[in-house]
């Protein structure tokens, strides 16, 4: 199960929800949520003496350990896969001091100092800075063939898993910016990209559908449904549905070799919403060129409050910006 879909179940407007757990502890600097995010604040905290303790969350080290192979994250020429990536991560956090503990924040209050932030319904940390890397989980279609063929040929990250894919013909799904701009980025490597839309138009920006009507590899298939993603070890092809629904509705099948989804994601900031503030899909705002939120000692990195960049490069960046940001309000606050 899905970090985000483990704290939908919670609801945070029920205030009895905080309760007053039996177990508390007072820490100085909590990060919540693993990834390049959480384990690079992690890294810079220990680091500067915050003895940052760590919760990773349903899935320690986030979304990359489901892929297979990275090539795009500087310092490992030959490339490295995602876990190797995150247990680096994790190692290097922890030789610093990190403690890196499993278990996930079930709900937070931070109307008052220290914050309060349960964990797994039971227990509550008082924390006096809180740093927030609990990532973004990229929407799937919920078929059971894209289970199967998840890491080998399904991928939702054309950025991170294109590359495989040189020379080769894909499919996107999606109609919204992100798939947009994937079947371009996939274009420039790829033979052919068709990108199948539900609907009869694209919702993306007038400039993104422009590029994409003019790019002469990719054929947009409006009013197709995916139905099923075929292959033996690897995805060979789609089966797509035409105007489901309607008196001519038809199948047919695709040929490809990847198939990437793009219909959206969804941040992981469901049980923070009470108190920060978010666009409205729930992507966390922050200052901009900070980590810093609408509460001060409250901090956001990774994807969870970036909607555009979502690469773990960034994410990392973004995670040393929170440790650095946590840092010097620690230090303000210690000097009052
Ligand atoms: P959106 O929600 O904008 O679009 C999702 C797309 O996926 C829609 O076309 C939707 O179809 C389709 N979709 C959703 N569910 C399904 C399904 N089950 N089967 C088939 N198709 C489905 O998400 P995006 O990730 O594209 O964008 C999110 C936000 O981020 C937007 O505001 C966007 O503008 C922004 N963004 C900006 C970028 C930039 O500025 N460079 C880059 C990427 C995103 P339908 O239209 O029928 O609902």
């Amino acid at each position: 199960m899905s970090l985000f879909k483990q704290m939908d179940k919670i609801d945070i407007q029920d205030d009895k929800k905080m309760k007053e757990s039996s177990e508390m502890e007072k820490v100085k600097c909590l990060i919540v949520g693993s990834g390049p995010a959480g384990y690079t604040a992690a890294i810079y905290a220990a680091r500067a003496n915050l003895n940052p303790v760590m919760y990773e969350g349903l899935q320690p080290g986030g979304q990359l350990t489901t892929t297979t192979e990275v090539d795009n994250f500087p310092g490992y020429p030959e490339g490295v896969t995602g876990p190797v990536l995150m247990d680096d991560l994790k190692k290097q956090a922890e030789r610093f001091g990190t403690d890196c503990r499993w278990g996930m924040a079930s709900a937070v209050d931070f109307s008052q100092r220290p914050f309060k932030v349960e964990i797994d319904n039971e227990k509550t940390i008082l924390a006096e800075a809180v740093v927030i890397a609990t990532g973004a989980t990229a929407k799937y279609l919920g078929l059971e063939s894209e289970e199967k063929f998840k890491g080998s040929g399904v991928s939702a990250c054309a950025t991170c898993d294109g590359f495989f894919y040189k020379g080769l013909d894909v499919a996107v799904v999606g109609g919204g910016d992100t798939a947009a701009e994937e079947a371009s980025y996939l274009a420039g490597i790829c033979n052919k990209v068709y990108l199948i839309v539900r609907k009869d138009y694209l919702r993306a920006s007038k400039a993104m559908q422009e590029r994409v009507a003019n790019t002469a590899n990719i054929e947009i298939l409006f009013e197709h449904n995916t139905k099923e993603i075929i292959g033996g070890n690897t995805v060979e092809g789609v089966k797509l549905i035409k105007r489901q629904g309607q008196p001519d509705e038809s199948e047919h099948t695709i040929k490809v070799q990847g198939f990437f989804v793009a219909i959206g994601h969804h941040p992981n900031s469901d049980i923070f919403k009470d108190y920060l503030n978010t666009d409205e899909i729930g992507y966390i705002k922050t200052i901009p060129g900070t980590s810093k939120t609408n509460i001060p000692g409250v901090f956001a990195c990774g994807d969870v409050q970036d909607p555009v960049y979502r690469q773990a490069v960034t994410a990392a960046g973004s995670g040393c910006m929170a440790a650095l940001d946590a840092e010097r309000y620690l230090g303000e606050k210690a000097s009052l």
